[in-house]
């Protein structure tokens, strides 16, 4: 029976793809793209591998390279918007370093991305409705890396950082006692804020580029919504993530910081495996406290747990074998237990969007193929 209202809760989950375009190195260098669009299938797509057999996948919807940014967020404004009437919604990005997952929620400064563009299109709705409804916006924005969830709002140049938790709450939501919720009031403040946010992320390591492949930024936006007719109040949260890239880590490439990395995911595995087990054997006790702890899943530990995800991805996702592959199994991990936490912990009122991004080129066809299959079935 429960696995039937998950499968159900499943139907709230939209999946789009999205596929960037080849970049002017790739062209340079003669790469041309595996990714074939079907003119007449609007949501599907055919991967031509170098071996003779083709591959087929459908979404909810595709993006092909040539798809701007307006045209992105035309598909997904319907499903952010719903925050204002007092859904909880998550929007995340997934795929492969360099795929566009950044390029899709942030933007640049020319192209502005679904975050800016959400919280845009959310002052516009609510001045429409103000003789009926008052809005009250905030934003938090957080990293996740290596067991530790930073506050990407604090300034902390000054002091030393302070260490953010998740707490379970007595209504069973995760909350970070601390984060910083900062009130915006219009979009070039959300833009400053947002910016704020990004050079914290950027700051104190030495290569931003490899830490932004390794970890996760949350952006949250939390909305109070007050009906001026009858005083009654909504609090209703917007996820808007940013996720690490699902690649495998190579063998090499275990070493110094990766090698603390794959310790961490492998503590979080090890978690995820006594919380398992535990559900297994019917144990009254289930260490899922443990599990939270276990920062690499702080996605999912945000939005809190439920035996009924365990259970069901445990049918998803055999035990990983190798060391190489913890850390694509525990991105495949968190962000299904992500999408399926938030979904049940609202009780149905919640709207999920998964992006897969993808890279036209042969030389990622693997990863290409590993963010497909994991993309379909998680719709
Ligand atoms: P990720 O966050 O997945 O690692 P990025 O968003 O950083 O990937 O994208 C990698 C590069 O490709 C960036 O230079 C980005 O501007 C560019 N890019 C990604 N998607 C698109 C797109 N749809 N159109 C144009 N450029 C893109
Ligand atoms: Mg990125």
């Amino acid at each position: 029976r429960l696995y039937n209202e998950v499968i159900e809760l499943k139907g709230n989950i939209r999946v789009f793809c999205r596929c960037r375009p080849l970049s002017q190195d790739e062209i340079a260098k003669g790469s041309t793209s595996v990714v074939d669009f079907d003119s007449s299938q609007e949501n599907e797509l055919q991967i031509n591998g170098s071996d003779t057999s083709r591959k087929q996948f459908k979404f909810d919807h595709i993006f092909k390279p040539e798809d701007n940014q307006e045209a992105v967020f035309a598909q997904t404004v319907p499903i952010v918007t719903s925050v204002l009437d007092g859904y909880n919604v998550c929007i995340f990005a997934y795929g492969q370093t360099g795929t566009g997952k950044t390029f899709t929620m942030e933007g640049t400064p020319g192209n502005r991305g679904v975050n800016y563009r959400t919280l845009e299109e959310l002052f516009r709705i609510s001045s429409t409705r103000s003789s009926i409804m008052r809005y009250e916006l905030s934003v938090s924005m957080l990293e996740v890396y290596n067991e530790k969830i930073r506050d990407l709002l604090v300034d902390n140049s000054d002091q030393p950082a302070k260490r953010l938790e998740i707490k379970q709450s007595a209504d069973g939501t995760q909350e970070v006692p601390g984060l910083v919720e900062a009130r915006v009031f219009g979009t070039n403040e959300v833009w400053e804020v947002l910016m704020r946010g990004g050079r914290a992320r950027s700051v104190g390591s030495t290569n931003a580029n490899e830490l932004s492949s390794r970890s996760h930024c949350l952006l949250r936006v939390t909305v109070v919504g007050e009906n001026l007719m009858n005083g009654q109040r909504t609090r209703s949260h917007l996820w808007l993530v940013d996720l690490a890239g699902s690649e495998r880590i190579g063998k090499t490439e275990v070493e110094g910081e990766r090698l603390k990395e794959s310790q961490f995911i492998n503590k979080s595995l090890s978690a995820l495996g006594d919380v398992i087990s535990a559900l297994a054997s019917k144990t009254a006790h289930v260490p899922y406290r443990h599990l939270s702890h276990s920062l690499s899943l702080a996605p999912l530990a945000l939005c809190g747990y439920h035996n009924v995800c365990l259970v069901l991805l445990l049918s998803f996702f055999p035990p990983p074998n190798q060391e190489l592959k913890a850390h694509s199994y525990v991105a495949e991990l968190s962000s299904t237990f992500f999408l399926l936490n938030i979904n049940l912990n609202a009780g149905g009122d919640c709207k999920t969007l998964m992006f897969v991004q993808i890279s036209p080129t042969v030389a990622d066809l693997g990863e290409t193929l590993c963010s497909l299959n994991f993309a379909s079935r998680v719709r």
